[in-house]
């Protein structure tokens, strides 16, 4: 069964989908992205997903698509149309269609596209055995607080990765962990505190960052939001990483030395079963 997507006002078969050449996010980048996972039919997180894409276009001036309604009807008929039960909806909003030209169109016609992507996600192996990375120079530009579809740099630390043989890579800038190619990065340090870096434009504020961070308050776990260099990771006595379609995996091994005893440790299981009860009871 082909899959229905949409574009630009419409739901059509995948096959039949088509962007101009003239987009600006295909010729500049110029695009703002947002993934929200979906379990048992329903968004999690959606609403916080939607508010951070209001401050990525706000940021951009990116002239809003749709309405937070029109999209959340979208991504519903998505799932419905798409019968998807486990997975993700992404969506892109580009500021349009212009003769190739850097500054922005006179007359900007903001453009929406959005699609589902069936994925396990609950049951994925690499919640249970953990994942091994790798660290790579944080080569991305200044504003990675906005969530733009300029991705080439994660595109490289995550084929970096993959010629390594293992499952994704944490950037560094100054000799601090920023964050993952596409995820948030937490470690716990020996006296059991959770350390993740402080938000600003240097790493994205994840969505699941933010929510597991709310729970971590509620059971009184001690935190501090601050940088962590690599050194400080490879001797913490657990890592892991937070995203919205892996929720929490346990990282165990980094650049080839084993976090802790080198097995998932308490904190990111715990905190992933936390996580998945919270938001499916109040997914929508
Ligand atoms: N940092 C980066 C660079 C990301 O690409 C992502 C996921 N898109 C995250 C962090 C995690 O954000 P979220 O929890 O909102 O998925």
């Amino acid at each position: 069964m082909s899959r229905i997507v949409y574009v630009n006002g419409e739901f059509v078969a995948e096959e039949n989908a088509v962007v101009s050449v003239f987009d600006r996010g295909f010729l500049f980048a110029d695009a703002v992205y947002e993934v929200s996972s979906v379990l048992e039919g329903k968004l999690i997180d959606n609403d916080a997903h939607l508010k951070r894409l209001r401050r990525s276009l706000g940021e951009l001036r990116i002239p809003s698509p749709a309405t937070d309604e029109e999209i959340i009807r979208v991504q519903h008929e998505l799932i419905d149309r798409n019968q998807l039960q486990e997975g993700l909806i992404y969506l892109q909003a580009t500021r349009g269609c212009a003769d190739r030209d850097f500054a922005f169109p006179a007359n900007p016609s903001a453009g929406l596209v959005m699609f589902s992507q069936a994925k396990t996600l609950i049951e994925a192996p690499q919640a249970r055995q953990g994942i091994a990375i790798i660290t790579v120079p944080d080569i991305r530009w200044k504003r990675r607080d906005i969530k733009t579809v300029g991705l080439l740099a994660q595109v490289m630390a995550k084929q970096a990765a993959k010629d390594a043989g293992v499952s994704d890579a944490w950037m560094v800038e100054d000799g601090f962990v920023t964050e993952g190619s596409s995820n948030n990065a937490f470690i716990v340090d020996a006296n059991g505190k959770l350390i993740t870096r402080h938000l600003g434009n240097e790493i994205l504020p994840g969505i699941t960052r933010a929510s597991v961070l709310e729970l971590v308050e509620q059971e009184n776990i001690v935190f501090e939001e601050r940088s962590f260099t690599v050194d400080e990771a490879m001797n913490a006595s657990e890592a892991f990483i937070t995203s919205a379609t892996t929720f929490v995996w346990p990282v165990v091994e980094i650049d080839g030395v084993k976090i802790g005893t080198g097995k998932p440790g308490v904190f990111a299981p715990k905190l992933r079963e936390f996580y998945l009860k919270n938001s499916l009871a109040r997914a929508e």
